[in-house]
């Protein structure tokens, strides 16, 4: 499978989880050139294909395809792509569960398995730190820098008001993080809500965070999750091409 392709299925697995609806993006750092990443033109993820995957330079600018419309904050993905070496893949959505996190002080816990990542550290993003004035959008390459010095070497940042950016050594582990963060936010309310005032939630302690992460990372735990979920994009899509192809015969 090429890079595009799946990046494809990256986009629509996003789609499928609500993680992304017709906003939010995901992008993949070349193998071939790590100066260069991969990202759709600006439409919604789940109507992206490989023919819309566009070729980027780290400053964000594509590299051929220059009359295509661009996400606007494509910035997120270079300028954390700049930063963060060890990273090739980078999410960005408005992941609804996570959003209320972002405008409390009550911060995002590792919760359960699969969410463990998150006792890494979740930091939220201020845009109000950075600029006098003006929307909540990563519109400038200073805004993405920002951005991208507020998540550290961390997983994963909030975005105050707006959503996450979820980054990643691999595609598959962006794109499960991100869908595991919006699953454990929102049981995370849930138990809060059980828990009521001062009742007190139990979270997976530094010991567990820490075990939980090594072993998911070298025993390959995400790769059953990584191959149903791709099994079924890929189906969608292939039931999208048939039903294109029975249009045009008609
Ligand atoms: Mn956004």
């Amino acid at each position: 499978m090429s890079e595009r392709e799946e990046l494809v299925l990256a986009y629509r697995i996003l789609a499928a989880h609500g993680v992304v609806d017709a906003y939010g993006h995901v992008s993949l750092r070349t193998a071939k050139n790590p100066n260069r990443y991969l990202l759709a033109r600006a439409m919604a993820p789940e109507l992206v294909t490989a023919d819309d995957i566009l070729e980027f330079d780290l400053d964000s600018n594509p590299v051929k395809d220059l009359k295509a419309a661009l996400y606007l904050e494509r910035y997120i993905h270079g300028e954390i792509f700049k930063r963060r070496p060890d990273i090739n893949a980078v999410v960005h959505n408005h992941s609804p569960s996570v959003i209320p996190f972002g405008v409390t002080t009550a911060p995002l816990r590792p919760l359960f398995n699969t969410g463990a990542f998150i006792g890494e550290g979740v930091p939220t993003f201020e845009i109000r730190d950075f600029q006098e004035s003006g929307d909540l959008i990563i519109k400038t390459p200073a805004l993405g820098a920002a951005l991208a010095s507020t998540l550290g070497a961390r997983p994963a940042a909030l975005m105050r008001g707006h959503g996450a950016v979820v980054v990643g050594e691999s595609l598959m582990l962006a794109v499960v993080r991100s869908v595991y963060l919006e699953l454990s936010a929102r049981l995370q309310m849930q138990a809060m809500l059980i828990a009521g005032p001062g009742g007190n939630v139990v979270y997976l302690n530094e010991r567990e965070v820490a075990a939980t992460n090594a072993r998911q990372v070298s025993a390959g735990t995400w790769k059953r999750t990584w191959d149903l979920w791709c099994a079924k994009a890929q189906a969608q899509i292939e039931m999208e091409q048939k039903a294109k192809r029975r249009r045009r015969r008609m």
